[in-house]
């Protein structure tokens, strides 16, 4: 932040305000982490603050603190439209293109309120006032950090804040295992451990919440789905509509499942392609200096992260397959 974006920022701040924060469909750990801490930040400050979702919270992310307080558009579109139209200032969290949030983008285009965005995706579109993009940062979660900081709000950072800016972080690193290289990012997770969270809970409440059949989908992808290309460096898994139906599939079952392929020592790229209605939904994960940002941009009108990127197709499961496999000769794995 410029020192001129600070003392404007703070100037905004100075007086009480209806704020929306808004985030992106399908929501993760760091969408609703960096949302939910804003929230009870600026509630502090005597805003009048919403939280606005297109869809709803996958089961793991239930529990965080002021979850239920989150306007979930897809079910409550009318309060939702409310809070919109009234909004007299938009903070946008963990997304940086307007379709990202689907149906809401309406709504937010028009509106004549300020809008800020606070977000660590590449190339950010240019919707806002003011645009905060750190793309080197961990996570939203951590950049949120930084904000209340800048602010001189730390002593505001209490333990339930301090939960849901570790979520984020926590998740968006693949629990510190990406994105997360500086001394800064420990340094963070050190000042929430301070602020009273129990990290080893939060890791229990996230990741141990396996329902039995998300476990045998796990199992199913890993033992009969996946496909190793050694030449290639690369390994995929595909689900069907069919085979979801077959495990029972619930919102969030098929969160992580492209990180495992990952683990095999030669893998630098995994892919997983998903049958939503009338499309391929897909997620790309890499090792390195690997980047899948582009190939989900160039190829899969998508984006995302150097390591975590997604994208969609429009083609058949079987088409959608066969183009990404013809990419491969191309890219460099090195
Ligand atoms: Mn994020």
């Amino acid at each position: 932040m410029t020192e001129k974006a600070i003392i404007e920022v703070k100037k905004i701040f100075s007086t009480p305000k209806k704020i929306v924060i808004l985030t992106h469909i399908n929501p993760d750990g760091d969408a609703i982490g960096s949302a939910l801490a804003m929230y009870m930040y600026l509630k502090q400050k005597k805003h009048t603050v919403s939280v606005i979702t297109p869809n709803g919270l996958p089961s793991f992310l239930q529990w965080m603190p002021e979850s239920d307080k989150i306007v979930i558009n897809s079910n409550q579109a009318d309060d939702a439209n409310k809070l919109m139209n009234e909004a007299e200032m938009f903070i946008c969290l963990d997304f940086n293109a307007l379709n990202r949030i689907e149906k809401l983008a309406e709504a937010f285009i028009q509106s004549n309120a300020s809008k800020i965005l606070i977000d660590h995706h590449i190339e950010p579109e240019n919707f806002a006032d003011f645009t905060f993009s750190i793309t080197g940062a961990s996570s939203t979660s951590e950049m949120i950090y930084d904000f209340i900081e800048t602010l001189d709000d730390l002593t505001m950072l209490n333990k339930e804040i301090a939960e849901c800016l570790y979520v984020g972080i926590a998740t968006d690193t693949g629990s510190f295992s990406y994105s997360c290289n500086f001394s800064r990012n420990y340094t963070i997770v050190s000042k929430l451990m301070e602020a009273g969270i129990d990290a080893e809970q939060i890791h229990r409440l996230v990741y141990d919440t396996y329902s039995e059949d998300r476990m045998r989908l796990l199992g199913f992808c890993l033992s009969e789905k996946m496909k190793v290309m050694p030449k290639y460096a690369t390994a995929y898994i595909s689900l069907t509509k069919d085979e979801l139906k077959r495990f029972n599939h619930q919102s969030g079952d098929t969160e992580g499942i492209v990180n495992f392929p990952l683990s095999i020592g030669n893998v630098k790229m995994a892919a997983l392609f998903i049958e939503k209605e009338g499309h391929i939904r897909i997620s790309f994960r890499s090792k390195g200096d690997f980047h899948v940002n582009s190939i989900a941009k160039m190829y899969f009108a998508g984006g995302g992260h150097k390591n975590a990127a997604g994208g969609n197709s429009q083609l058949s499961m079987e088409d959608t397959i066969k183009k990404f496999i013809n990419l491969l000769p191309e890219l460099n794995f090195n």
